[in-house]
């Protein structure tokens, strides 16, 4: 575990110990029985907390935009019944008191890193973040967003690597493994590697795993769908929730190696 990093505690859940944090479900929340197929089995392999998102930044305004509100609803639902915390996206500082009853740790998007004004707010409302990089940032450019949070007294910060743009077109982004160790140094803040968006294939969603696990990760935020060929939103980097235990068993060996380690599932309380 890097010693420079100081660990987040959301809710009950430390993110920067030794202990790594999975974050993982669908890249959107479609429907009931979606949400609660992935909330079951994500919990079954040792994630703490459910992804989906409800409100979506998606790059063309004719593709799923999110259930709204009734997405948050659901996370939390299937979330709670399965003794998991939730992450999902806010798009908006008008969303910040409504969020607070369904989300544990707000994301903010790749496409929203430099809004400020929804930084600043973020910052003000002591809310939990996870501030994902901007895919055209740099880690100066990045750390600096980050800055904008803490300057509001918010020290509940999670940064996330995603993948930044390359002219490498094999993969959707190019996952920049050097972020976490430089981000870790410069400060001391969490980071938790997200392969699915990196990699655009789920191919390749392992090997990245395992790589985010080995450069110091201390979370990994994994796309997981129970059906991704009728996926409403990035069905092709879903990683089959039927093959989501082996992939998370894989990462515990790497996550071992490093003197880390992935929980196993715990017993769920409903909360
Ligand atoms: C997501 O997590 O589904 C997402 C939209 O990620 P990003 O902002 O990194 O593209
Ligand atoms: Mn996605």
């Amino acid at each position: 575990m890097p010693d420079s990093v100081r660990a987040v505690t959301v809710r009950d859940c430390p993110i920067g110990g030794p202990e790594l944090v999975v974050m993982a479900g669908p890249c959107a929340v479609e429907s009931r029985e979606q949400i609660f197929a992935a909330a079951e089995k994500v919990a079954a392999s040792g994630a703490r907390f459910l992804r989906g998102g409800a409100f979506k930044v998606r790059t063309a305004p004719s593709t799923f935009q999110g259930l709204g509100l009734e997405g948050w609803r659901l996370l939390r639902e299937a979330a709670s019944a399965n003794g998991l915390l939730t992450v999902s996206e806010i798009v908006a500082e008008e969303q910040i008191a409504e969020a607070r009853r369904y989300v544990d740790l707000a994301q903010v998007g790749s496409r929203n890193m430099q809004n400020v004004p929804l930084l600043r707010a973020l910052g003000r409302a002591r809310m939990p973040v996870l501030l994902k990089r901007g895919f055209g940032c740099t880690i100066d450019e990045w750390l600096h967003a980050a800055e904008y949070v803490l300057a509001e007294g918010n020290e509940d910060l999670v940064l996330c690597e995603r993948g930044i743009r390359t002219f490498e077109p094999a993969t959707r982004f190019t996952l920049d493994v050097a972020a976490v160790a430089i981000a870790h140094r410069r400060l001391g803040l969490p980071v938790v590697v997200d392969p699915s968006h990196a990699a655009g294939q789920r191919d390749w969603v392992l090997p990245l795993t395992l790589s985010g696990v080995a450069c110091g990760g201390d979370g990994l935020l994994i796309e997981t769908h129970p059906d991704p060929a009728h996926a409403l939103s990035d069905g092709p980097q879903a990683v089959v929730l039927a093959e989501f235990g082996a992939l998370i068993e894989a990462a515990r060996a790497v996550a071992r190696a490093v003197g880390r380690s992935i929980p196993s599932a715990a017993l769920a309380p409903v909360r």
